[in-house]
């Protein structure tokens, strides 16, 4: 039998509220090839190894942290989330399933993500609630806070407001390697529990 595509995560927070409507889980995955000039998360460009995640035991864990810090959704950023899209659309699917709503931010274009053949992307844009699109832009992203990035709403879930509402907010977030932990009482046990299956992952 194949063994299917591990996770490979990068960083991870809870109680965010710039990434996308309402309180968010937010998962930063590891490996990005787009190369944007004076881009945002340099240490998550490279491909290599950080948290392989297995998607069942990870969404299910994505889930109880939503349950418990009270967050309505997860956010999907990087790295480059449609470069690890088989992976993402098993996490996805159940994340789906369970009603909790999913934003991912990518560095493609929407034209680009819209023409794909890739049989993951083109699952990933039916249960995707919306897509913030477009290559990093230094310079643009100073002068207006992202929002020369594409809003794309694929679900009735929430409106183009709700999302450009979210876009305006800034909130203070320091990247670090590993896992972030902004609510960090809240989340020793998971914490633990995701320490736990990194190190009995033997692929890492
Ligand atoms: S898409 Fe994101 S991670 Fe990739 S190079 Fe651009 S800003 Fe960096």
């Amino acid at each position: 039998m194949a063994l299917e595509p591990l996770l490979n995560v990068a960083a991870l927070a809870a109680g965010s509220t710039i990434n996308g409507p309402g309180r968010r889980v937010v998962v930063w995955v590891q490996g990005c090839t787009l190369g944007c000039t004076g881009c945002a998360n340099p240490a998550y460009q490279p491909h290599e190894p950080r948290h392989l995640m297995e998607h069942t035991m990870f969404a299910d864990k994505l889930v109880e942290l939503c349950q418990r810090t009270q967050c309505e959704g997860v956010t999907i950023s990087g790295g480059e989330p449609f470069q690890q899209a088989e992976a993402l659309l098993h996490m996805c699917e159940r994340l789906h399933k369970r009603e909790i709503s999913i934003i991912v931010f990518s560095g493609y274009s929407w034209e680009a993500i819209r023409r794909s053949r890739n049989r993951s992307i083109i699952g990933l844009l039916n249960i995707i609630d919306a897509i913030i699109s477009g290559p990093f832009n230094e310079e643009v992203w100073k002068r207006d806070k992202g929002i020369y990035k594409k809003i794309v709403v694929l679900s009735k879930r929430y409106t183009r407001a709700d999302l450009e509402q979210s876009e305006q907010k800034m909130e203070a977030i320091s990247c670090q390697d590993g896992f972030m932990l902004l609510d960090f009482g809240d989340m020793v046990e998971f914490a633990s529990d995701i320490q736990r299956i990194v190190r009995s992952n033997p692929l890492i």
